[in-house]
């Protein structure tokens, strides 16, 4: 795995991998921002993700999707982000792996 550091659950402290979060996220919650609703998949608390180019930041909206604060940064040295035009869309590429997420 290209990262696998020790990055804890802000709600549960379990051991997280950014591939985990990103296998555990459904829908794009705020386009904007690129902030897709996710959740530990030890604790199933719910999480919001914003995924980056080399990074996932893990974190909250705050206020009416004002800012997300980030709870917790994962490096994924590999990931690649690709906001196409059009309807919202998330498109995330790691060496053998690909997340696409929509609205
Ligand atoms: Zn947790």
């Amino acid at each position: 795995m290209p990262n696998n550091r020790d990055s804890k659950c802000p709600l549960c402290g379990a051991t997280l991998t950014a591939t985990e979060i990103l296998d555990a996220c459904g829908e794009i919650i705020d386009p904007v921002h690129g902030v897709v609703e996710t959740h530990c998949p030890h604790c199933q608390g719910r999480l919001e993700a914003m995924p980056v180019n080399g990074r996932v930041d893990l974190g909250f909206l705050i206020g009416d999707k004002e800012r997300f604060d980030v709870a917790l940064a994962m490096p994924f040295a590999d990931l690649k982000l690709e906001r196409p035009s059009g309807p919202p869309c998330i498109k995330l590429t790691a060496p053998g792996r690909s997340w696409e997420f929509t609205e």
